[in-house]
């Protein structure tokens, strides 16, 4: 057994052996990997863990049908796997919020992506430290995004915890056992991450996929790397090649863009002179460098986009 996937599989036992845990399941790589380290987790220990995936109203058509087959098949094997919808979807989001997703202002997320249950659940998720800047400084094997003041205090002098610039706790390790006592203290109280997977590099986690035979969404064999919601803001410039390939999503953002803006006026809320319409406010949205006039063609010599 490689050294990773015991360490992975040991703190799914520590934190969650003995009242169990939630996988969190987003459709990605990382996910698809922490399920079959909970499986391993469940023949050598009796691991208790359910599963649930947080359906965004904005995943690709791929990643719906692919967490549906996933839900087939762990349900078979006797683990509960609960596809969570949303109380509104990002049409409505947007134009409940008058402006569209940006990366500063992603209230989306916590309406559609980082929905949790209890208080006091055990979630486990993918999140790998390569993955992102803000998640190397920003956690750890262990997540506490709101600790209360004592459990706070209680931390300060343990060189295993760190804080984080957020007001959370970050817990390094679990080695002794004054560490793992403040962490089961929080267990009670607040909701908690437990990233097994946080120190898999990208070669390992790929590796690990191939010589497991882990089946993973089928958007990573159509060249993909992220597999994340069509049209995220944080996507860059995969956004492109997301609504290239999803047209229905671009038309339905830019439906939502014209409600946005007809939701504004109604609130005589101050209209961008770029949201006149909700084709421009797509633009805007895009960072889009075209000027109005110009016609975009296909190889045939079909125009296939107007900017108006
Ligand atoms: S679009 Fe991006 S910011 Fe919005 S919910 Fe999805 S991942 Fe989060």
């Amino acid at each position: 057994m490689e050294k990773q996937e015991a360490q992975a599989i040991e703190i799914l036992q520590m934190i969650c052996g003995n009242s169990g845990c939630v996988i969190g399941d987003s459709g990605g790589k990382d996910s698809s990997v922490l399920k079959h380290i909970a499986i391993k987790a469940k023949e050598k220990y009796s691991l208790d863990f359910r599963i649930r995936h947080n359906h965004t109203t904005v995943d690709a058509p791929e990643t719906v049908y692919f967490v549906r087959e996933e839900k087939k098949r762990f349900e078979k094997m006797g683990i509960p796997y609960e596809i969570s919808m949303p109380r509104k979807t990002m049409w409505q989001l947007i134009v409940e919020e008058g402006v569209p997703p940006t990366r500063l202002m992603r209230y989306c997320c916590l309406e559609l992506k980082e929905r949790t249950g209890d208080i006091g659940e055990r979630l486990v998720t993918g999140v790998r430290k390569a993955e992102s800047t803000n998640r190397k400084q920003n956690q750890g094997i262990i997540t506490i995004p709101k600790p209360k003041k004592g459990l706070k205090a209680q931390t300060e002098e343990n060189e295993n915890f760190i804080s984080t610039v957020k007001g959370g706790v970050v817990v390094l390790n679990l080695d002794n056992s004054e560490t793992r006592r403040i962490v089961e203290s929080c267990f009670r109280t607040h909701k908690t991450l437990i990233n097994p997977l946080i120190d898999w590099d990208d070669e390992f986690l790929w590796w690990y996929i191939a010589h497991e035979n882990i089946c993973i969404n089928p958007l990573y064999g159509c060249g993909q790397d992220r597999v994340g919601c069509i049209g995220c803001p944080m996507a860059g410039n995969q956004r492109w090649q997301q609504f290239e390939r999803y047209p229905k999503h671009k038309d339905a953002y830019i439906r939502a863009f014209e409600k946005m803006i007809e939701s504004r006026k109604q609130k005589k809320l101050e209209i961008r002179p770029e949201w006149k319409t909700g084709k421009k406010v797509f633009k805007w949205w895009m960072e889009d460098k075209n000027m109005d006039g110009q016609l975009a063609f296909d190889l045939d010599g079909n125009i296939y986009e107007e900017y108006t």
